[in-house]
């Protein structure tokens, strides 16, 4: 029988990164495997579920190039298949009618803690006779289903990444499985949903290892078969407190419009908690594919390190192919104004060489655009600390001879104008930097950046000859 997983978010907030590890995962295994991913949406929540919430999972999943294979089944619409399975309990029963007000179960909850028992429902609805149940509806009291849990013996998960974990049945009760507005709570519309599916591996968050028992009593309940599960470490920020907003970005959607590419997102995901056995870090997702595990999956919870994901976002904004990274730095260049809407393929390919030269001095989208505004714009002040040292009356005169020189050059390319630049700084009997320097002021506003003569090639001549002799002038406004 082939493999088949599934991903099964609750459209009550976007994608956290926690979240899109576990589907990260799912998919891994799928696709090793050969087997089925599937999309299932747990929105039996209705308040808290949103549309919008869910076109931003389904968004961010894409973008991750987590393609799932069926789906997306909605848990909204299946209330048929859990109602036909409640009732089968009930009629088995296996299940009991329980009509047991929240402030009463508070009440009997309060008493089991006071007589030092434990704090579970005391099944007191089991065995209401059909003339009790009569009274209680004809007062108007709307019944939840229960299951019969017996609290005997021990239940043992199956782990794949945890070997086998042993839950006392002591710490079991008769828990909801339809509330009493007739929903299904998450444990039975998870193990419905999970049968039915023919799902043969659960990977999911460690939170809800707590809820395996239960979910087992229901398979056996029910009669169907069990699936494997595997649990995976929960995400802690460094001060090892749960990951939250306060440590930064914790959706994919943020990191996304902080300019982080989904390649890197992905082998950052991936590492955390999986290891591949070697120091290796940088594991691209088709390598993923072929060699990741759950056996190799770490029991300890997982630390994250942005200044990693950052390093790693740097890495594949060298090694992605240009054309890729240029269409995903486009859009960060419309939101400034920068490039047009519809940009010509004449724009599209200036922008490819300005990308393809500053993207080795950056580590996101959004600082490609910032090491690269002055390719689109003459809207800058050149640096103050720079204009202060290189901005010499000498220079005033040495970047009205370098114009002069670039006006001949023949074609206009990064070597026929490193190699006039170099003549000239003999001819001069200066050094090199002595030339340079103001150059590159004059060029950017700024002392720092990618190759000099690479840049001059990018911005074409009649920008370089421009700059050069407002930077003149600039001099010689302030001299004066
Ligand atoms: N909707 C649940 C969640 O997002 C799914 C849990 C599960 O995978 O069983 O936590």
């Amino acid at each position: 029988m082939s493999l088949r997983v599934r991903f099964a978010p609750s459209p009550t907030g976007n994608l956290h990164v926690g979240g899109a590890r576990t589907a990260l995962f799912n998919w891994l295994v799928a696709r090793q495997s050969g087997g089925q991913f599937i999309l299932r949406i747990d929105d039996t929540d209705r308040e808290r579920s949103s549309q919008e919430f869910l076109e931003s999972i389904l968004a961010a999943m894409k973008w991750l190039g987590l393609d799932w294979d069926e789906g997306p089944y909605f848990q909204s619409q299946r209330a048929e298949l859990y109602r036909r399975d409640a009732e089968r309990l009930l009629a088995e029963d296996k299940a009991y009618l329980c009509y047991c007000l929240p402030e009463e179960l508070a009440r009997q909850r309060e008493a089991a803690l006071k007589a030092g028992r434990p704090a579970v429902y005391d099944g007191r609805c089991r065995d209401l006779t059909r003339q009790d149940r009569e009274r209680l509806e004809a007062g108007g009291r709307q019944p939840v289903v229960r299951l019969k849990v017996s609290r005997a013996g021990e239940t043992v998960v199956r782990d794949l990444i945890r070997g086998g974990v042993v839950f006392n049945n002591e710490v079991l009760d008769d828990f909801i499985i339809v509330k009493s507005n007739g929903m299904p709570a998450y444990n039975f519309a998870c193990v419905v949903d999970d049968a039915l599916m023919g799902i043969t591996h659960v990977i999911r968050a460690e939170e809800h290892l707590s809820n395996t028992p239960r979910q087992l009593a229901l398979y056996r309940a029910l009669g169907y078969a069990e699936p494997y599960f595997a649990h995976v470490p929960m995400i802690l920020a460094p001060d090892r407190s749960k990951l939250s907003k306060r440590h930064g970005a914790t959706s994919v959607e943020e990191y996304r419009d902080q300019g982080y590419l989904p390649q890197a997102l992905t082998n950052y995901l991936a590492l955390l908690g999986w290891s591949p056995g070697t120091e290796e870090e940088i594991i691209p997702q088709e390598e993923l594919v072929k060699r990741f595990s759950l056996e190799r999956v770490s029991l300890n919870p997982s630390i994250y390190d942005l200044g990693k994901l950052t390093w790693m976002n740097g890495h594949y904004l060298v090694t992605v192919d240009l054309e890729e990274i240029t269409s995903r730095a486009l859009p960060f260049f419309q939101r400034q104004g920068l490039v047009s809407q519809n940009p010509s393929p004449k724009e599209v390919d200036y922008l490819r060489q300005v990308v393809g030269l500053v993207r080795d001095r950056v580590k996101t989208l959004v600082e490609v655009v910032d090491a690269a505004t002055y390719f689109f714009t003459d809207d800058w002040d050149y640096e103050e600390k720079g204009a202060g040292k290189y901005f010499t009356s000498e220079a005033a005169e040495l970047l009205a001879q370098a114009g002069e020189r670039l006006a001949g050059v023949e074609p206009f390319t990064a070597e026929a104008a490193e190699a006039a630049y170099r003549q000239l700084a003999e001819e001069l009997g200066v050094k090199t930097p002595v030339l340079f320097h103001p150059t590159r002021l004059a060029l950017t506003g700024r002392t720092m950046g990618p190759g000099l003569f690479g840049i001059m090639a990018v911005l074409g001549r009649e920008k370089c000859l421009e700059r050069l002799s407002r930077a003149a002038v600039w001099i010689r406004n302030a001299a004066e």
